[in-house]
């Protein structure tokens, strides 16, 4: 039988496809499968327009056997396998899809399933295997084929039987080398975790022999090992769901189950989004910080599926910098992807995508503030700190965004407070927002700067975190009413200046005398009304605060 040769431009994409385009061996089993998914979607897409075609859910399925002994792993699917013709034109020829061209003559556009389109996928199957054959039945055919290639050196195509329409394919496992290991593919366990990885949400039962152990009966101590055939994927993907079919533990399980965090969530977000980017999401504020959030190792980002497959593990792009606590995933039919399918090619979607996340992020935020105060505070209490780099970030780009998401401890009962509620219970005559900055709430209550603005009666933020008066640099001003740090020189409070120029008048020398004294450690000695049980206290002039110049000077460069 003559060998058929792969077209010369094939032949190099091949190898450049099996050693470069995907940067994972593991994937070749997410390409097989989604093909053998596509080809039972094509017999349901016939159906619905072919009266003598029923399409009965339960006769279709994907089926995978892997067999040590002879190094081989069979995928089997009962979809609409395919033609000598077919054979040699989409298996024969380097990025011809089959698919692709399917959806086109049916016009199948939104909503549909199909998910090849680029006509590599299949070669993937190269990178595990030094024999690739594919045995085929098309629909409508008594006739099935046999193909056989060994990669880049051509292909065989030629008749034998099969029983059933559909297709089945033989990978022949190469053997482990030094720096390869492929044992790993013949592993009913590992192919069942690659399965849940990338294919859980394939809509056909994936299958396969599973040999487990089990207690042996009548005897104790015993146990005995028994094989059954196991449906490895979910199938029906969470998100695909309705809201009000899912409990509050349906969401918790598939956080655990995602290893999203090791924590409970204390809110969650299911987005169901089919205006201008049709979309599923499912959030997750997680309650405590991952060992790792607040150093350089820790990555953001979102599982991206596209069609219920898996695309990327942590796509960053759809997660702001100050959300990047947010867990979740995101499943869109609207991506354009590369043909590793590991990435996007246009990212305009993306970006649609991410700003409606993002807002729906914020306002799912708000609403725990408003009506589930202690779970905010406990989100707070971890991720409050990356609010407040937020609002400090890109020049505070993006302060009003986050300025109400704030809370500080407050000298009003030590509780925490919003900016908004500060404000809002201010007394009237209070021009300013006044705030102290310092190590901890017990000492800076001892701050002599803090008594005029307390005896005042007016409340007072207290500033423990060191980004806290960087953040509120940025604000600016909240509602009109602008910060003031009690250590200013102006605090702003009335009859201050009159009476400071009185006493000054009256101790001039005695202040020019320690003036000099502390020369060059002070720039100005002056009488101070603000001082009631400590006899003196330091003050900065001008915008910064002492602490804040502590951390700047502690700055490098
Ligand atoms: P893509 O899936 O992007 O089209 P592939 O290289 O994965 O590209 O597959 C090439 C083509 O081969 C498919 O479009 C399809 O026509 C055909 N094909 C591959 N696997 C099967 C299968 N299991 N059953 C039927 N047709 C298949
Ligand atoms: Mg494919």
């Amino acid at each position: 039988m003559a060998k058929q040769q792969f077209q010369a431009e094939s032949k190099r994409l091949l190898e450049m496809m099996i050693n470069s385009i995907y940067t994972q061996k593991e994937i070749f089993l997410r390409e097989l499968i989604s093909n053998a998914s596509d080809a039972i979607d094509k017999i349901y897409y016939r159906a619905l327009t072919d009266d003598k075609l029923v399409f009965n859910k339960d006769d279709y399925f994907i089926k995978l056997k892997p067999d040590k002994a002879s190094r081989t792993l069979t995928i089997t699917d009962t979809g609409i396998g395919m033609t000598k013709d077919e054979l040699e034109n989409n298996l024969g020829v380097i990025a011809k899809s089959g698919s692709y061209a399917f959806k086109n003559e049916n016009e199948i556009k939104d909503g549909h399933n199909i998910i090849g389109q680029f006509g590599v996928g299949f070669y993937s199957a190269f990178m595990v295997a030094d024999v690739v054959t594919v045995t085929s039945r098309a629909l409508g055919s008594d006739e099935a084929y046999k193909w056989e290639s060994q990669g880049a050196d051509g292909y065989t195509v030629e008749p034998c039987e099969k029983d059933a329409v559909g297709t089945e394919i033989i990978l022949k496992i190469k053997e482990n080398t030094e720096d390869e290991q492929y044992d790993e593919y013949l592993d009913e366990y590992r192919l069942k975790t690659i399965i849940k990885k990338y294919s859980d949400f394939i809509r056909y039962p994936i299958k396969m022999d599973i040999t487990s152990s089990r207690p042996k009966e009548g005897s104790e101590g015993e146990f005995e090992d028994y094989t059954e055939e196991q449906t490895v994927n979910s199938m029906v993907p969470i998100w695909r769901k309705n809201k009000s079919e899912l409990t509050d533990e349906d969401y918790e399980n598939f956080y655990v189950e995602k290893r999203y965090g090791f924590d409970k969530p204390v809110s969650h977000i299911h987005i169901k989004a089919d205006g201008a980017v049709v979309y599923n999401a499912i959030l997750y504020i997680p309650e405590k910080t991952p060992f790792d959030y607040y150093t350089k190792e820790y990555e953001k980002g979102l599982e991206l599926y596209s069609n219920g497959v898996l695309i990327m593990n942590k796509c960053a792009d759809l997660l702001p910098d100050y959300f990047s606590f947010v867990k979740g995933m995101v499943d869109s039919e609207d991506l354009s992807l590369n043909i590793s399918r590991e990435l996007l090619q246009h990212d305009r979607q993306l970006k649609m995508i991410a700003k409606n996340i993002q807002s729906k992020i914020k306002s799912q935020l708000q609403s725990l503030l408003k009506d589930e105060r202690e779970k905010y505070e406990k989100f707070y209490e971890s991720f409050g700190r990356q609010l407040k780099f937020g609002v400090y970030n890109e020049y505070g780009m993006h302060k009003d965004v986050l300025q109400d998401l704030l809370l500080f401890t407050s000298s009003k009962e030590k509780k925490l407070v919003t900016l908004d509620e500060y404000v809002s219970r201010m007394p009237e005559d209070q021009k300013y927002i006044y705030y102290a900055a310092g190590e901890s709430v017990e000492r800076l209550e001892k701050l002599p700067q803090t008594e005029l603005v307390l005896d005042k009666g007016y409340e007072i933020l207290y500033f423990t975190d060191d980004i806290d008066e960087f953040a509120i640099k940025m604000i600016m001003s909240y509602k009109d009413k602008e910060f003031k740090s009690v250590s200013s020189g102006d605090l702003g409070i009335e009859a201050d200046a009159a009476e400071e120029k009185a006493e000054a008048d009256d101790n001039k020398e005695l202040f020019a005398a320690m003036k000099e004294l502390l020369s060059g450690k002070v720039k100005e000695v002056k009488a101070s009304k603000r001082l009631k049980s400590h006899p003196v206290c330091l003050s900065t002039e001008g915008e910064l605060s002492i602490e804040m110049e502590k951390v700047l000077s502690a700055m490098p460069g």
